[in-house]
């Protein structure tokens, strides 16, 4: 992608309440809440505060868009593919807009943001193919019948998003459910709803109809539990933390066992054999712990070195981590802005201090930078042991962990010990140590001398506890379809 234009420093916010029906409202509660700029830690501005009496409200709106004979029921399927095509017009239209308010709301460096919001419209794009392609099949059944399956769209779909990547998450949900033809009510994160609730203004221009979008902004136990838990929602999909995963899915199980899919936490390892070339591995194993100030859930967090390389392998990492430039994301200089907000800030200091205390090897950072605002220094702890809290706990900020190991049996075993299985990647010339490390290792996606490269077209989720289903490529179209089976008689001879 070529440079980015300059953005826009602070850009105005123009969109802060609740989208239902089209409509920007205000909340039933009439309460609001803060968003803050993790750079200074002040207020943006107030968001409209959803909670229960909205989602009805949103509910309401999504099962009248979605009832038999309704604009959007009966819209050719490629005319859905046409409006998400045009939604993504329009975010390429305000990229640079929509990228100055991420940067705004979330801290991440603009030209980050920029190429999130340029990710965003592909995969919206991605999805709109899809919209006229989701075809079932004619089976060959015993007797004389003639059967076929139809895949049709689930019905209101709750989408309860992440404030890491928060365009890129609301794109990965509504592409994959609007192309299918399902109707939906998201919750941004707390952290950071503006760019969602600017998308919505698009989403109305784009022309969808009435109810098919609605964006709730609220907080997790009040807004997201309403969304969780209520009987009107025929599907949820979320993306966060393992522990509120394991709540949704209590929660629509206690309800109406409405469809769930989870992307979840990860501890993902990233192994490096003694044969790789050392610069590209240190390069990769530094940005795959430390892209998006280490927000990332498929984090590759466990450095895993070869015993022969390790000194080198450390130093270097350790020189890495002290040039990586951080402070204001406006500034492009910079490839780091600060965490999202006090609560992770305090959360990564604890686990650093851990690490500290459990006789992990500090190599570089280990501590707040300045004294405004949430930035960390790049941190790189050595000589870590599988069973320290840095090893084991899902740290969410820009912390390396480098382990030492000996042989590829061991590596496997360890690689695998964690309850997470979202990401993993080998480092290594030789093929068939590759192509054993991808058979072996418990993950979603598998990595071999890169990390961090996600595509639309290509699956996205978890093993074990890290997530249910897959989100992206054709994959997720599963989760987004019901398979309705439908057997038609064939008389035996003309009547
Ligand atoms: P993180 O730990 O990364 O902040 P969370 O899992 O807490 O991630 O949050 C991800 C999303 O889940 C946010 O939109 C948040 O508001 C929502 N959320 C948090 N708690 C709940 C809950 N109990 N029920 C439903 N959604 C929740």
């Amino acid at each position: 992608m070529s440079k980015p234009p300059a953005p826009i420093v602070n850009p105005e916010v123009k969109y802060s309440q609740i989208f239902i029906n089209n409509e920007f409202v205000n909340s039933e509660s009439g309460k609001t809440f803060p968003t803050i700029n993790p750079c200074t830690g002040e207020k943006i501005c107030d968001v409209q505060e959803g909670d229960k009496a909205d989602v009805e409200l949103a509910v309401a709106a999504a099962q009248e868009a979605f009832k038999i004979g309704s604009m959007w029921r009966t819209l050719d399927a490629s005319r859905r593919g046409k409006l998400l095509h045009k939604l993504a017009d329009l975010i390429d239209r305000d990229r640079v807009y929509i990228a100055s308010l991420e940067t705004l709301d979330n801290g991440k460096p603009y030209q980050s943001a920029y190429g999130d919001i340029y990710f965003s419209s592909e995969v919206l794009r991605y999805y709109a193919g899809w919209a006229d392609k989701t075809t079932g099949k004619t089976i060959p059944v015993d007797g004389n019948f003639f059967c076929y399956t139809r895949h049709e769209p689930v019905g209101v779909c709750g989408q309860i998003i992440p404030w890491n990547y928060p365009m890129v998450m609301l794109a990965w949900k509504i592409g994959p459910a609007l192309a299918t033809g399902n109707v939906v009510i998201v919750k941004p994160a707390e952290q950071t709803p503006l760019t969602a609730l600017y998308a919505a203004a698009l989403i109305k221009e784009a022309g969808f109809p009435p109810g098919v979008v609605n964006i709730v902004p609220g907080y997790g136990p009040t807004a997201g539990a309403a969304i969780s838990s209520h009987a009107g929602i025929n599907k949820v999909a979320f993306t966060g933390s393992t522990e509120v995963g394991q709540i949704i899915m209590q929660a629509a199980g206690a309800t109406n066992l409405k469809r769930v899919t989870l992307e979840l936490g990860g501890k993902s390892p990233c192994v490096i054999f003694a044969d790789a070339d050392l610069d590209n591995a240190v390069e990769q194993a530094h940005e795959a712990c430390m892209t998006n100030m280490g927000q990332c859930c498929v984090a590759g967090t466990r450095t895993f070195v070869h015993e022969d390389i390790y000194d080198d392998f450390v130093k270097k990492s350790a020189e890495r981590a002290n040039k990586r430039t951080v402070g204001d994301p406006y500034d492009s200089k910079n490839e780091a802005g600060p965490q999202i907000d006090e609560e992770q800030f305090n959360k990564i200091l604890n686990l650093i201090e851990s690490g500290k205390e459990q006789g992990a090897c500090l190599q570089a950072g280990g501590g707040r930078l300045g004294d405004k605002g949430y930035f960390i220094k790049p941190t790189v702890f050595s000589d870590v042991t599988d069973e320290m809290r840095i090893a084991k706990e899902e740290i969410f900020g820009p912390v390396q962990q480098i382990f030492k190991f000996k042989d590829f049996s061991e590596v496997i075993q360890r690689a695998n010990s964690s309850t997470y299985g979202l990401g993993a990647a080998i480092f290594t010339n030789d093929i068939n140590k590759a192509l054993m490390f991808v058979q072996s290792v418990q993950a979603g996606t598998v990595w071999v001398n890169t990390y961090n490269n996600v595509f639309a077209q290509s699956p996205f989720g978890g093993f074990k506890m890290s997530g249910l289903g897959r989100e992206l490529g054709e994959y997720c179209l599963t989760n987004y379809t019901e398979v309705k089976n439908v057997v038609i008689k064939i008389p035996q001879k003309n009547s």
